[in-house]
C-alpha cells in the first residue's frame, strides 16, 4: 500500500505500576483531518497524547509519521517532528506581550544579539492576521480574557512549523463567540493540511468540527467512526460502556406559582434593570455569552453582591437579602460555576463538605450529631451514586462529576425552594452529566424552582421550560420552550445596544 498516514500510532500500551491505562490503542490522523478523541475521565486520553508528545514512554507500540517509525523520547523530539500539543492549563507569561509569549525561548535577534522586538511583533501580527483575529501583537497577555489567552496558546503552538496539532479540551474556558473563532482557526489549519487531534467532552462540538471520532474506554479503543455516520446515543453508550436511556432528562412537571421574582435589579457596574420570574416546578435557563452578567446577577440574588437598585420577591413578598446567610434562610441555594474554588473545600473530606450548609443542624456547641450526619452522607451517596471509597476521602481527589454531586447534596440537605445552578455540568463527563440532568429534572418534579445558567445552548434547549438571554449586563429577551432555537438565543446573546 503506497498510501501513508500523516500520523499512525499503533498498538500503544502503557501501564503505571500494575495499572494498565492504555491497552493496544491504534489511532491515525491524515493530513487535513480533524480527529476527535472522546472518552470519560480516566479513559487514557491525556496519557496517549503525552506519549505522542514525548512526555511519557510507551511500554509497547510504535509511532509513524508519513510511514516512518519515529522514536519520540522527549518533547524536544516531538517538536522537531512538528507535533504541537496545547495543554488545558494556560502557561503564558501574563506581563509580557502576545508577541513575546509566542516567541518565548526562540526570540529573533538583531545584529547586536538583542531581541528584535519589532521583527517579533511583525511576525506575530502576521500570524494573528492570517487567523483573522482581532488582536494586536503588542497587547499584554494580562489584558486578555481567558478565552483569548487560550487562543494565544494556539497561535504560539502553530507559529513554528506544525504538522500535527493536538488540543486537549480547548473549549472549556471559551465563550460561544470564542469557540466560533477557534473553529475558524481549526478550519484554516485543516486547509494547510495540518492534522488535528481534538479532545473534548462536548459532543455537539465534535459533530461540528471533526471528521472522525475515536472513542477510548478504560484504555481501549472501542470505536473509530466517521463523524458523518456517528450517532450521539451510540457514541455515549460506547464511551460509558452501557446504554443510557437518554442523555437529557425532561419530564413534564406541574408548574406552580411564581417562587422568585426580580424587578429592575441593578448593580452599579455589572448589570442593570434585570426583571425575571421563576416558578415552582419550572427550570428557567439563563443563556448568554461568558461575561454577559448572568453569574453576577444570580450572585446578587443570592446576596453575595450588593444591589444598587430593584427588588426581589419570594412567594410574592419582598425580601431583603443582604448576604448569602439571608438567602439561605429564605430557602435559596446557589451552586457556583467555580466548583473547585467556591463549591468545595478541596483539602477537606466528603463528609465535611456535604455537611457545610447544614453544619448548624449537625453541630450544636460541642455536641455533634454524628449519626445523623453520617446518615445524610450515606443517603446522598446512594441516591446520586457518588463514587467514593469512604466519607473521609478528600473532595479534591474526586472527578468533576462526583464533586458536583457532593456540592448538590450539600445544598439539597437544606431543602431549598429556589436552586440556582451556575454552569452545573461544566467540565463533567457525559456519563455523569446525564446523571446530573436527571437529578435536576427530579428536583423540578418535586416542585423546586430551578434557575440554570448555561453557556451550552443544547443544555438550555433540552432541559429548560423557559429561558432568559443576557448580553452585556441586560436581559435582552425571554423565550418559551416552544420557541427555543440556537439561532434565536444567539441573536439575543449578541444584541448589545
Ligand atoms: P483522561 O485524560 O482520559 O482523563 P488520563 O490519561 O489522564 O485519562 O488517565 C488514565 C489513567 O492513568 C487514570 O487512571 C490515571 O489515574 C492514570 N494515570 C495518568 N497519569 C498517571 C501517572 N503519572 N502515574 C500514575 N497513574 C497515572
Ligand atoms: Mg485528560
Amino acid at each position: 500500500m503506497s498510501e501513508t498516514k500523516l500520523l499512525q500510532m499503533s498498538n500503544i500500551t502503557k501501564a503505571f505500576a500494575s495499572n494498565v491505562v492504555l491497552n493496544g490503542v491504534d489511532i491515525s490522523v491524515d493530513e487535513g483531518e480533524v480527529v476527535a478523541i472522546l472518552g470519560e475521565n480516566g479513559a487514557g486520553k491525556s496519557t496517549l497524547i503525552k506519549i505522542l508528545g514525548g512526555i511519557y514512554k510507551a511500554d509497547a507500540g510504535e509511532i509513524r509519521i508519513h510511514g516512518e517509525i519515529r522514536n519520540i523520547n522527549s518533547s524536544a523530539v516531538a517538536g522537531e517532528n512538528g507535533i504541537r500539543i496545547i495543554h488545558q492549563e494556560i502557561v503564558l507569561v501574563p506581563d509580557r506581550t502576545i508577541a513575546a509569549n509566542v516567541f518565548l525561548g526562540r526570540e529573533p535577534k538583531n545584529k547586536f544579539g538583542l531581541v528584535d522586538v519589532a521583527e517579533m511583533e511583525r511576525q506575530t501580527q502576521k500570524l494573528i492576521d492570517d487567523l483573522h483575529l482581532n488582536l494586536r501583537a503588542d497587547q499584554m497577555v494580562r489584558s486578555l480574557t481567558m478565552g483569548m489567552q487560550q487562543l494565544v496558546e494556539i497561535i504560539k503552538a502553530i507559529s513554528a512549523d506544525a504538522k500535527i496539532v493536538v488540543m486537549d479540551e480547548p473549549t472549556s474556558s471559551l465563550s460561544q463567540g470564542e469557540v466560533e473563532i477557534l473553529f475558524g482557526i481549526i478550519r484554516l489549519l485543516r486547509e494547510k493540511n495540518i492534522g488535528i487531534i481534538y479532545i473534548s467532552h462536548r459532543l455537539e462540538e465534535l459533530f461540528e468540527i471533526t471528521d472522525r471520532i475515536v472513542v477510548l474506554r478504560d484504555g481501549k479503543m472501542v470505536g473509530d467512526i466517521r463523524t458523518k455516520e456517528a450517532d450521539r446515543d451510540h457514541l455515549i453508550s460506547l464511551m460509558v460502556g452501557r446504554e443510557l436511556s437518554s442523555f437529557y432528562t425532561k419530564n413534564k412537571h406541574d408548574i406552580g406559582k411564581v417562587a422568585l421574582e426580580a424587578r429592575n435589579l441593578s448593580h452599579t457596574k455589572l448589570f442593570s434593570n434585570a426583571s425575571f420570574t421563576a416558578r415552582y416546578g419550572e427550570i428557567v435557563g439563563f443563556a448568554g455569552l461568558v461575561g454577559a452578567g448572568r453569574t453576577e446577577l444570580m450572585k446578587t440574588v443570592f446576596g453575595a453582591y450588593p444591589k444598587s437598585g430593584g427588588e426581589i420577591f419570594l412567594d410574592g413578598r419582598p425580601v431583603d437579602i443582604r448576604s448569602p446567610q439571608d438567602a439561605i434562610r429564605n430557602g435559596i441555594a446557589y451552586v457556583s460555576e467555580d466548583r473547585r474554588g467556591e463549591g468545595l473545600i478541596l483539602k477537606n473530606d466528603v463528609k465535611f463538605n456535604m455537611g457545610l450548609v447544614c453544619l448548624s443542624d449537625f453541630v450544636n456547641g460541642i455536641h455533634v450529631r454524628d449519626k445523623e450526619w453520617n446518615n445524610m452522607v450515606e443517603d446522598y451517596r446512594k441516591k446520586f451514586s457518588i463514587k467514593i471509597t469512604s466519607p473521609r476521602q478528600l473532595a479534591g481527589n474526586l472527578s468533576g462529576g462526583n464533586q458536583q454531586k457532593i456540592v448538590l447534596s450539600k445544598w439539597l440537605a437544606k431543602n431549598p425552594k429556589v436552586i440556582i445552578l451556575d454552569e452545573p455540568t461544566r467540565g463533567i463527563d457525559v456519563g455523569a452529566k446525564a446523571e446530573i440532568y436527571s437529578i435536576i429534572d427530579g428536583l423540578a418534579a418535586r416542585g423546586a424552582c430551578i434557575i440554570m445558567i448555561s453557556s451550552e445552548l443544547p443544555e438550555i434547549i433540552n432541559m429548560c421550560n423557559r429561558c432568559y438571554v443576557m448580553c452585556e449586563g441586560k436581559i435582552t429577551g425571554e423565550i418559551n420552550e416552544t420557541e427555543f432555537s440556537q439561532e434565536a438565543m444567539m441573536a439575543l446573546a449578541t444584541k448589545s445596544e
